[in-house]
């Protein structure tokens, strides 16, 4: 369905949208992906990987403070903080803000990923990778958790969708390797799609997950580009009194932290754990 001036996602069978391409800038074929890279008037630069809108110049602020503060703020006192995925390296440029953080590993599979990106999406990382806390790793996320000895605070799967060589990032194995590899109070979190459209990859989640944690839940917000409805991250952890905080104390976290944002307040933050009946019963159902 692609033509020379229109880009159709096929994420969704059945269901989906289309980007106006003002301008092809790369479109190749690397270890892992087709990557595709594109101007469109809306929404400034557009990466796509294998057919799936992945991030755009102008809403990706939105997911990446959202799946940084929220655990960064809620845990309060996180030294070390893993990436699993994030090559655009707009999830680095977040947690990277977190001033008290003293290790930052990044595990993504393909380096083509982070080096088009920080050719064609230089704000994204917007000189992240040069921190001297980062460490980033060129590996599966999958084969990194298996053999990996160390444990981190946050765990942040910023990953495909479970399709390719993103599904392992979804796995049972997956999970259980990430609870290993946190801390006592560490938070795990995860984007985990559009729940109107991918409710059955949620449930699937919870019913991997809750092995694992003493509570898995999500919390939600809306990016343009991710089409159907809010997007649900996915939030795993051993400490259940954590994403209860009042917004009093987020909010003296937040101003203690002195982070600026575009997206993320604490009055939010607090507001995105609370989920649409049809998405608690599915969680309570799986
Ligand atoms: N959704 C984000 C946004 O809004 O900007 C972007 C997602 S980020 C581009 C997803 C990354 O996960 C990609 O760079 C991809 O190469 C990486 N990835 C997929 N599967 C992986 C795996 N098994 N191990 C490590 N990284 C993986």
């Amino acid at each position: 369905m692609q033509d020379k001036t229109l880009y159709f996602e096929t994420l969704h069978p059945g269901y989906g949208q289309y980007f106006e391409i003002d301008k092809m800038l790369y479109e190749q074929q690397t270890d892992s992906w087709t990557l595709s890279i594109f101007e469109n008037r809306r929404f400034g630069r557009v990466m796509a990987l294998n057919g799936a809108i992945q991030t755009t110049e102008r809403d990706e602020f939105v997911y990446h403070e959202m799946l940084t503060h929220v655990p960064l703020l809620a845990h309060a006192s996180a030294k070390k903080v893993l990436i699993i995925g994030g090559g655009d390296g707009a999830m680095l440029r977040e947690v990277v803000k977190h001033r008290a953080l003293e290790r930052i590993v990044m595990v993504e599979i393909d380096p083509q990923v982070v080096s088009l990106c920080q050719t064609w999406f230089p704000n994204h990382s917007a000189g992240a990778f040069d921190d001297p806390r980062v460490e980033l790793v060129i590996a599966d996320g999958m084969a990194f958790i298996a053999n990996c000895s160390e444990q981190f605070d946050v765990i942040i799967s910023d990953c495909t969708d479970p399709v390719g060589p993103g599904e392992v990032l979804f796995s049972s194995d997956f999970y259980a390797g990430c609870k290993r590899c946190l801390t006592q109070d560490g938070i795990f979190v995860a984007q985990n799609g559009v729940p109107f459209m991918q409710l059955e990859s949620l449930q699937d989640t919870v019913r991997r997950m809750s092995s694992y944690t003493r509570e898995c839940w999500f919390f939600t917000a809306a990016v343009p580009t991710y089409i159907g409805g809010s997007m649900a991250f996915a939030w795993a952890t051993d400490d259940i009194e954590v994403r209860r905080l009042s917004l009093a104390t987020l909010e003296a976290r937040f101003n203690e932290a002195g982070i600026s944002t575009r997206y993320y307040t604490p009055a939010l933050h607090q507001a995105s754990f609370a989920l649409p009946h049809y998405v608690e019963q599915a969680i309570r159902s799986a």
